[in-house]
């Protein structure tokens, strides 16, 4: 039987493609003993939230290891007591673009109960000077063990990308000042604006050896607002002789969900819940005051503004409402280091970035998220107008017969945050390393 030549191209086509799969996966099979012992070392030496100590200083040497030009305890906090524990490693490879690729180092206060042979016994002590247990609940660890992969194998891999990676070992993400720390502690006059921003999280909804893209958002801004509600205590019994600052609060807690339901278009997401509430000591005792934390959750950064607008004008109005002189209305402030600007995945990169993840692992594996209004201080580094395009990937970590088993049985799976959730350290490992590699080839390609 005769076949045309052009036949014979096609049929190879794609196995020309296949083949330049198992390379990267064979590549990064190589790593995965020495990063699973990194991985369970990190993994049960967990460090709360701006005491990334001993976990920065194993990225900083790993790094150092892959051929990185590495500073440590870059950054700097608002909060002059506490000590910024950022690691930037510079991999130089010539003229082209500068990719900046980020993990994230800190752990949470939570009391591991996975049952896993590494699982942490880790205590410490918080800001408020309480002990506390500590666990790598969400993955850093991962992300961590995946990013010096991806360092490893992109100095083997040198001859196929040109430019500058920065590679961000950020502190504090769980607190939401570690990006903004790098950011104000001179990164980008240092070290240069990168021309595009590449990160990833672990996700507890998708199974190992998939990873999931969002479009555009897929975080939230997010802000925290104090109010206190000043009111004239008195006796419970006689409340025409008082201000009461408990009906006035329960006035304005009906009065901000009418923001997201009379005042904000509805085709804009925000949320505002009021998370905390204290006030008063005894049954029949009508206190001097109220107070309150509220999370806002926007896109849009007219949406953020019209929200933070409206709780405060609606707190004023209610308290004049209630006849409280111009010296005792409501104290409302929105505290600036634990806001968070909303992560926008820009579309082109997303598209692109996909593109090639689809071609590395395969159409099937790469599914798109919905937005969530969740928080990721990733979004700092592409600037407030969202200037240098940023993307951000989530790369599945449950193992699929769970994920089966709790489809059919309705039984929800542990999240990112809960003291059972424990990723499969390998699979996950092995795809983030292919996708952060993968992406970081397709923007800086000779
Ligand atoms: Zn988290
Ligand atoms: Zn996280």
């Amino acid at each position: 039987m005769r076949i045309s030549i052009p036949a014979i191209f096609l049929a190879l086509l794609p196995c020309a493609v296949q083949a330049q799969q198992p390379s990267l996966q064979k590549l990064a099979e190589g790593e995965l003993p020495s990063l699973l012992a990194i991985y369970k070392d990190i993994h049960s030496h967990p460090e709360l939230s701006a005491q990334e100590q001993r976990t920065s200083a194993i990225v900083a040497k790993e790094l150092r290891v892959a051929g990185c030009d590495v500073t440590e305890n870059f950054g700097k906090y608002d909060k002059a007591n506490l000590k910024c524990y950022g690691v930037v490693g510079v991999m130089k490879n010539g003229d082209g673009p500068t990719v900046l690729v980020r993990t994230d180092m800190d752990a949470l206060p939570v009391q591991e109960q996975t049952g896993a042979p590494y699982a942490s016994k880790a205590v410490s002590t918080n800001p408020d000077g309480k002990e506390v247990p500590v666990m790598h609940a969400c993955g850093h660890d991962i992300h961590m063990s995946a990013f010096i992969g991806t360092a490893r194998m992109l100095q083997r891999l040198k001859d196929q990308w040109h430019g500058t990676v920065l590679f961000i070992g950020q502190p504090a993400e769980e607190m939401v000042g570690g990006a903004r720390a790098l950011l104000n502690g001179g990164l980008y006059n240092r070290f240069g604006k990168p021309n595009y921003c590449l990160g990833m999280h672990d996700d507890a909804e998708i199974e190992t050896g998939k990873i999931g893209v969002t479009e555009g958002y897929a975080n939230a801004n997010v802000d925290s607002v104090d109010v206190i509600v000043k009111g004239m205590g008195g006796h419970g019994a006689y409340p025409h002789k008082t201000k009461d600052p408990i009906v006035m609060s329960a006035e304005m807690i009906n009065a901000w969900q009418t923001i997201a339901s009379r005042q904000n278009n509805p085709l804009d997401p925000v949320v505002v819940t009021v998370g905390s509430i204290h006030g008063g000591t005894k049954h029949n005792i009508i206190p001097d005051e109220v107070k309150m934390q509220i999370t806002v959750r926007s896109y849009k950064a007219e949406v953020r503004q019209l929200a933070l607008a409206a709780i405060a004008e609606i707190a004023k109005g209610v308290a004049i409402a209630g006849g409280l002189p111009p010296d005792r209305m409501p104290e409302v402030n929105v505290l600036k280091d634990e806001s968070v600007m909303a992560m926008y995945n820009n579309p082109e990169l997303t598209k692109r970035v996909a593109g090639a993840l689809k071609q590395a692992l395969g159409n099937d594996n790469v599914i798109s998220k919905e937005p969530t209004m969740g928080a990721e201080d990733f979004s700092e580094y592409s600037m407030a107008d969202h200037s240098i395009p940023a993307f951000m990937f989530d790369v599945g970590a449950v193992d699929p017969a769970k994920m089966a088993d709790s489809k059919q049985n309705g039984t929800p799976l542990p999240s990112l945050h809960s003291s059972k959730f424990l990723p499969v350290p390998e699979p996950t490992i092995r795809t983030a390393i292919v996708g952060m590699t993968t992406a970081v080839l397709e923007l800086m390609k000779r």
